[in-house]
Formats: C-alpha cells, structure tokens, sequence
C-alpha cells in the first residue's frame, strides 16, 4: 500500500536539535572583488593550498548538477562515497533502536559502518538469480528500518537489479532506498538520477573512484532531494572534500571524452576476458557483468586465487560471501594486464 512519505520523520531528533558549526569560509560568500581574509587563523601566504577549501564545495557542485540535469541542492560531496554512506546512518539511524536492510552478497561496508554506528544490520540474502528477495525482505522490515541499501550494479556480483523490484520498494518502503551506483557508468541500463523527483524517498550514490579514475583523490556525490540533501549537510564535516580534490574532481568532470574512451577500452576488455575465461576448464561460471569486474565460479577458488598470486596477479577471493562459494572477482585491467591473468590462468 503507498503512504505518503516524510522525511522529517526519518531524521534524528539530536540531527533536527543541532545547529551545524559555521565555518569562516561559510559566513562570508565572496562577490569576486579582492578581500583580504582574516578570518580563518590560515597561513597568509600562498601556495595554492594554504586556503580552507569550500565547505560547499560549489563550482564542483555546478558542474555535477549541469551534467546529471540536478539542481545543487540535490547534491551532496564527500570523502568518498564511504563518508556518504556514514553520514547516512548518523543523520537518519537511532543507536541501539533503529535498523537498515542490506542484501548480501554485496558492498562490505554496509555491514561495517551499521556496525560503526551501532544500527542493527538486517541481512537478506539475494536469491539465487542474485536478485532481491522480496518476501524475505518484506518479513524483516518494520517500524524501525531506516534504510535498505541497494548496489546496483552490485558488487561482488556485477548484476543490475530488475526495475520493477526497486520501484516496489520505492513506493512501498517508508524509509530510505539508496541506490549505490558506483559502477553505473559500466552499465548498458540507465541510472536512476532521472527518478529523484518522482520518489522523495531515493537517494542515489555515486563515486569518481571507478569509472572517472580518481580512487586516490576520494570523491563520493550524493544525489536526493534538498530536503534529505539538508538534514545530511548539518552533520558533514565543514572541510571534507580537501582542495585538491575539488580542483583535480572538477578537471575531470570537464574532460568526458577522455573518461568515455577509458570505459569503453574497459567494457571491450571485459567482453574479450568474458569469452576467454569461459573456456577454461576449471571455470565454471561467468556471471554476467554490468561493472568493471568478473565475478567467475572456479573449482577451488582458494587454490585458484594462491596460483594467481605466485604468478603475480591479485584478486579477491569472494568465497565467504553467501552464495558465492568458490568465486574470484577479477578486476578489468588494462589489455596488457588482462592478457598476463589469462596467460596465468592458461599456466596454472
Ligand atoms: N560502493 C561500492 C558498491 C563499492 O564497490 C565501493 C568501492 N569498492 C564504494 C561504494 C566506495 O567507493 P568510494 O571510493 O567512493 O568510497
């Protein structure tokens, strides 16, 4: 049955309580004229970076909102979208009451950060077609579930989950869906930034670590309405998306040409690696990919994955995950990279 939904509902009374620390670099906004600032106890002299970076981190925020068709208000940058994921909790989870849905075999830190923040951690299992199940989750759900966190396309299991199941929960579930597109850009299917409007309960995540090639600089956008966007920006940090990254983030924002061709190199590398790891007798399964990696069923993946590393190829071993018995991820490397693991995997 649909309700309506409220987000004032769902915020913390201690984060509705706060009023949020006022960084020097909040209270006064620049018109462009030259000003000499005094207000910040910084060092005065300048090497680019002896300034506080924009708490607000706007001309980043322009560019994202103009590419995604958001308004700045729909966005909301962190230190990866692990902050993202973190603020989260903090802004919507009661301690010790309240609890959130995740769907294993997913994202680990999920688990780790409702640990972090003493939020029971609900799991359902995916079904065996690595999609949501919805009876199961239906069952756990009750007064005090904030969240259900969807990876989609998943990690480990590289599958986008079906449309019709996430708008059920959309329209159904009274607290949170967030949408953790951090490997989108691989897909063939569209994201679901378009849907904002139309489900005030969705927030979408997404992340320069991986399709934009900045991990190191650590860069998570979080996309919902300005009213999830606003209860969340009173608990962030003033400074947590540093200068560099601003400005590194912002160059590559305005380079898309450069980021298509990486993912489309990436994308014809997965289907080569797809059909070459299908033939290798100890493989068993390649499930199908939406992302940067391979998730293959082996024999014996203990095995498989310690030959991998006398040959020099690291990958992860996701076997202690349910339903993933025996299973590598293999991350899509560059042709180079991707030849030398079939060439040990054809040794071994
Ligand atoms: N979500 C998913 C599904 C991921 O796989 C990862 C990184 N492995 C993250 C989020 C974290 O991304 P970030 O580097 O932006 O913190």
């Amino acid at each position: 049955m649909e309700r309506a939904f409220d987000v004032e509902k769902l915020i913390r009374q201690n984060v509705k309580d706060l009023h949020p620390y006022a960084s020097a670099r909040d209270e006064y906004i620049s018109d462009g004229s030259r000003m000499i600032f005094l207000d910040a106890n910084e060092n005065p002299f300048d090497n680019g970076v002896n300034r506080y970076p924009d708490p607000q981190q706007r001309s980043l925020k322009a560019v994202l909102a103009a590419q995604r068709g958001l308004e700045v208000d729909n966005l909301l940058l962190g230190n990866g979208s692990d902050e993202v994921l973190d603020l989260l909790f903090r802004t919507f989870c009661e301690p010790g009451i309240e609890n959130v849905i995740t769907l294993p075999p997913t994202y680990g830190m999920y688990k780790v950060l409702a640990g972090v923040n003493a939020v029971e951690n609900r799991e359902v299992v995916l079904n065996p077609d690595f999609e949501p199940d919805m009876d199961q989750i239906r069952d756990r759900i009750d007064q005090n579930s904030k969240i259900i966190f969807l990876c989609s396309p998943n990690n480990p299991t590289g599958n986008t989950f079906s449309r019709d199941i996430i708008v059920t929960l959309l329209r159904n579930f009274q607290g949170l869906v967030v949408l953790d597109e951090a490997y989108m850009d691989f897909s063939s299917e569209p994201g679901w930034i378009d849907n904002l409007k139309e489900y005030p309960n969705l927030v979408v995540i997404q992340t320069l670590s991986k399709a934009y090639g900045m991990a190191g600089i650590r860069l998570g956008i979080c996309c919902a309405s300005p009213e999830i966007i606003g209860a969340m920006n009173k608990i962030k940090p003033p400074y947590n998306v540093n200068e560099l990254t601003q400005e590194r983030a912002y160059a590559r924002l305005l380079d898309q040409d450069a980021v298509r061709e990486e993912i489309s190199l990436i994308l014809q590398e997965r289907e080569k690696l797809r059909k070459e790891l299908a033939l290798l007798d100890y493989v068993l399964e390649v499930f199908p990919s939406q992302a940067n990696f391979l998730l293959v069923r082996v024999d014996d993946a203990a095995k498989r994955y310690q030959q991998l590393i006398e040959h020099g190829i690291v990958v992860r071993n996701r076997s202690s995950q349910p339903r993933c018995l025996n299973t590598l991820r293999l991350t899509i490397g560059t042709a180079e990279e991707n030849a030398a693991l079939l060439n040990a995997l054809k040794l071994i």
